[in-house]
Parts: structure tokens; sequence; C-alpha cells
């Protein structure tokens, strides 16, 4: 899809393009000193938290007009171009009258349309630019919503962040990745720059590296980490911040490449479609799980129930189903069955296993 005159812009800044700063604006001391160490690593773009949406009511939700103040003095100091967090009018007043360079919509913002179109239309006629996170919940068109609302409002240096998705089965991340959604989203939008902000994904400091690096080899045109000085009394966020010290290291390590090359622009196609591959095996291995998890369900009920672990009627049905879904999806059908044979022998196994123990249980207890 295409927006008409949604023009690229993400050339007037250097790619890599890295944000970074605190979660959370705290005090003038914190801000001050993690920005100014944040500045001496060349990096020019501050991310500050203002204002925090807080799932639960009674946790500190941001310092509010005063930090935009200690913002503007920090300006007046080095040369830095401050992004923050905007879910309202208000917000978007107060931060572009404190001379704010960048706004961003969190991912609660990106959500909801109501929330979206009154940002939007409190932005009409101001030039600034506005990136926007990927919604809370895995739903492409949401996020292509936002944009598209933020365009219509005449807003044209339009931006987007990856922050991960929330999913009810549990990872090794704060935000599930799902790298096909953002993935998906720069090829609707060619023109608009997208980069991960790998601290929300992560929700660890120790995965921020790894995460850096895959946003980086999947072509993404940049980073927002959360920085903060000392980040273990962080008022928000504490596990997922890291030291200034620590981000120089850290874009240090990652390796950037170049798409403008025709060797590495295979290779990042390459790293494009692996990662892919990578996302759809995760998948196929967590809908495994869920299977799994379901068969297990069963075992206890049919033992509960007194019935057979194994039914000849059910498997006769399950081949005859399980071989035509194959043929209509164009899959080698003799090859499926294999797969299938094996997953449904470890479903009998742990099934028997639980008939089993129950058993065991029984007879311990006579
Ligand atoms: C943030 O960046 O501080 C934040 C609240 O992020 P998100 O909207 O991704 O949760
Ligand atoms: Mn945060």
């Amino acid at each position: 899809m295409e927006i008409k005159g949604l023009k690229s812009w993400g050339g007037q800044w250097k790619r890599p393009l890295i944000m970074a700063g605190p979660c959370s604006a705290e005090t003038s001391e914190q801000l001050r000193e993690t920005s100014l160490a944040i500045h001496d690593l060349g990096i020019n773009i501050i991310r500050a938290g203002v204002w925090k949406p807080r799932t639960r009511p009674n946790n500190f939700e941001g310092i509010g007009v005063n930090a935009l103040k200690w913002i503007r003095d920090i300006k007046d100091e080095i040369d830095v171009q401050f992004a923050v967090e905007v879910a309202n009018p208000h917000h978007v007043e107060e931060s572009l009258y404190h001379g704010v360079d960048i706004l961003w919509i969190g991912a609660r913002s990106t959500v909801n349309p109501f929330t979206v179109q009154e940002i939007a239309n409190a932005l009409k006629g101001v030039d600034v630019p506005v990136f926007i996170k990927n919604p809370i919940n895995p739903e492409l068109s949401l996020w292509i919503g936002a944009i598209e609302r933020f365009h219509q409002a005449g807003v044209s240096k339009i931006g987007a962040i990856h922050r991960g998705f929330s999913s009810i089965q549990k990872t090794r991340f704060r935000n599930t990745p799902q790298w096909t959604i953002p993935i998906e989203l720069k090829k609707t939008f060619t023109e608009i720059p997208l980069i991960c902000d790998p601290s929300h994904i992560a929700g660890d400091s120790r995965m921020i590296l790894e995460i850096s690096q895959k946003a980086t080899d999947l072509d993404y045109d940049g980073l927002m980490i959360e920085t903060h000085r000392d980040p273990a009394s962080a008022w928000s966020d504490a596990k997922q911040q890291i030291t200034p010290e620590k981000l120089g290291q850290l874009l240090e390590s990652v390796t950037f490449r170049n798409p403008t090359s025709k060797n590495k622009e295979f290779l990042s196609h390459l790293e494009e479609l692996r990662d892919e591959i990578d996302q759809v095996d995760q998948d196929l291995y967590e809908m495994i799980a869920t299977r799994m998890s379901i068969v297990d369900k069963i075992g206890f009920y049919k033992r509960d129930n007194n019935v057979t672990v194994f039914q000849k009627n059910r498997w006769k049905e399950i081949s005859e189903s399980r071989e035509s879904w194959a043929k209509q999806l164009g899959l080698d059908v003799d090859f499926m069955d294999e797969i299938f044979k094996r997953i449904h022998e470890n479903s009998i196994r742990r099934q028997r296993e639980i008939m089993n123990k129950s058993f065991q249980k029984a007879k311990d207890a006579s």
C-alpha cells in the first residue's frame, strides 16, 4: 500500500538513527547527567518519558511539565534534540511550548483510534516528527491506521517504532517481537524510518544487544534504547535500562550493515528471510507446545472417565483430515504424514504417562 504524498524523510538523519535516554525523567540531575553522558557518545537524540502510562494507579506517573523545563535547560547547555511521549492534546501543547523536538506515540495510545485521532488533530499545522510505536496487541492494521491518521492530519515526518507485542503465551521477552509484523509494515511503508526499541521488547538489559543486532540485520533504520545513569535505582523499568557506558559498548558491538552495498544488500535480505524462518519455526514450536498442553488435558479427561488413550475411529478421522489439508496447501502428503505421525506418537506417549502416573499413585496410596 502506498500513502500518496508520504515522503521519505529518514535520510535527514544519519543512519543508524539512535535515540537513547531514561524511561522517565526523574530529577533534573538524573536527566542532565544521563543526557550529557549520552551526548558524549556522539548521540544527539535523547528520549525521556515525562508522562508515564502505568498499568496500575498509584505508581510513579511521570514528573509532567517540570521535566519539560529541565529538558529546555539541557538543550540550552548541549546540542541535542529531545523525544517525548505524548498521549493527549495537552501533552502535545506543553511539549511543543517547551521546545521538544520529536514526539512519540506510546503502544497504549496506538491501540486506541480515538486517542490517535485526538493527538493527530492537535498536531494539525505543526511540523514536528512523530514516531508511532506499534500497538500493544499484534494487529498490523492498527499500526497502519495510526500512521494514516497522522498523515491525514498533515504530519509529514512520520516514523515507526517496534517495541514488541503482548501475548498470552509466556515467552522470554517482556513483549514478543513478532518480527513478521514490523517487516510487513516496512514493506507497506518503504518511505518511513523504522526503528527498534529493544528495551521494551526485552524487559531485561541482558537481551538488548541480541535484539538490537537482529533489528539491525533486518535493515531497521535505528534503535531507541532506554539508558539511565543508575539503572538499579530507576523509578520505572529498572530491569531493562543500561548505563550510558554500556550503551557505548553495545553500539560498538552491534554490526551496522550498509544496505547500499550490493553484496550486503543480498546479505541483509538473506537475514530478513532467515529471521522470518526463525519466527515461523518459533511459532511452529509454540503451536506444538500448545497442542501438547491440550493433549495433556485430554489425557486427564480420559483417565477420569476411564476411556482408552487410543481410539481407532478418531485416528482414522485425523489421518483423513490431515491428508486433505496437506493436499489443499500443496504440501508433500507423505512428508506431512511422517511429521504428523511423530507428533501423534508423542501425544499418545504423553497421555500414557498421565494414565501410568495416576495408576502408580493409586497403587502407592493403597
Ligand atoms: C516508553 O517508551 O517509555 C514506553 C512507555 O513504551 P511503550 O509505549 O512501548 O510501552
Ligand atoms: Mn520504559
